[in-house]
């Protein structure tokens, strides 16, 4: 067991990357405790998988762009099942449009969620990860922080941002003991990608090598990688499974 009595906190859980990620880590003897935006009938199906696998589960609905809120999570997490190992900061959603066409609100939105509840939900886990002297952060960017995409504008600087401070904090953390990395995954088949258009998945597939998109447990396997004994000299790595989309 790569992960055995560790400690999972993932954001955005119930369904998806998150999902099987959590699932992944879950399989590994990792006991997960995850978050998600209301989705209560997929987090309960979540919750019972990696109880089905013989660990603990606990779920909340909880915004991660609500700062007070993902702390009392973070807490109650660590008041219930100890100290966190490995934080998987997913949670995610999109709105696509037009450059000119976003409003503030939509802007404050996505950055809120991507930037700010991933920024704050580390820092809430940060100090019991210090006084232990060791930790694991990973951050879910997207291969659109790398590349962009039409009608991506405020998601790609979103993503773009969470590779910056994923770089920033490895510097400051991998001397405690943390390591923190990013993964830019490319096209996966969710319900984020779910609400393209047709014709948009199509010019996707066709210009993507692989011509197919991914599966979320073909992300999970590099989450396991990064949380794993494997992943062990892995600092500040962005890492981007994305079916030769970017290649770098
Ligand atoms: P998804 O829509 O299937 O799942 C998103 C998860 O995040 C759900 O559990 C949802 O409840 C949760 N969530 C959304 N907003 C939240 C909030 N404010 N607070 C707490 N939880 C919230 O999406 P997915 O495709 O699995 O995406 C997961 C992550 O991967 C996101 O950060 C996304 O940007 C990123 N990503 C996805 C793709 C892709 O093609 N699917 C590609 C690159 C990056």
């Amino acid at each position: 067991m790569k992960l055995n009595r560790q400690i999972a906190l993932v954001t955005g859980g119930s369904r998806g990357i998150g999902r099987a990620t959590a699932l992944a880590f879950a399989a590994e003897g990792a006991d997960i405790a995850f978050c998600h935006l209301h989705d209560d009938a997929k987090a309960n199906d979540t919750a019972a998988e990696i109880e089905a696998l013989g660990r603990r589960a606990m779920h909340r609905s909880v915004d991660v762009s609500d700062i007070a809120a993902g702390r009392a999570f973070a807490a109650t997490v660590e008041a219930t099942f100890g100290p966190v190992d490995i934080l998987f900061n997913n949670a995610g959603m999109n709105i696509r449009k037009p450059f000119e066409a976003y409003t503030e609100q939509e802007f404050d939105s996505i950055l809120d969620v991507h930037v700010k509840g991933m920024f704050f939900m580390a820092q809430a886990l940060y100090p019991a990860m210090v006084a232990r002297g060791r930790g694991c952060i990973i951050n879910v960017a997207s291969q659109r922080a790398l590349k962009g995409a039409v009608n991506a504008s405020v998601y790609s600087a979103a993503k773009a941002a969470i590779i910056g401070f994923t770089r920033s904090l490895a510097w400051e953390a991998a001397p405690k003991g943390i390591r923190v990395n990013a993964i830019a995954p490319g096209p996966i088949v969710t319900d984020l990608t779910a609400t393209m258009t047709e014709a948009d998945r199509q010019a996707f597939i066709n210009a993507l090598p692989l011509g197919r998109f991914g599966r979320p447990e073909e992300i999970a396997a590099t989450a396991l990688l990064l949380a794993g004994p494997d992943g062990g000299f892995y600092v500040g790595a962005t890492l981007s499974p994305n079916g030769g989309d970017v290649m770098y």
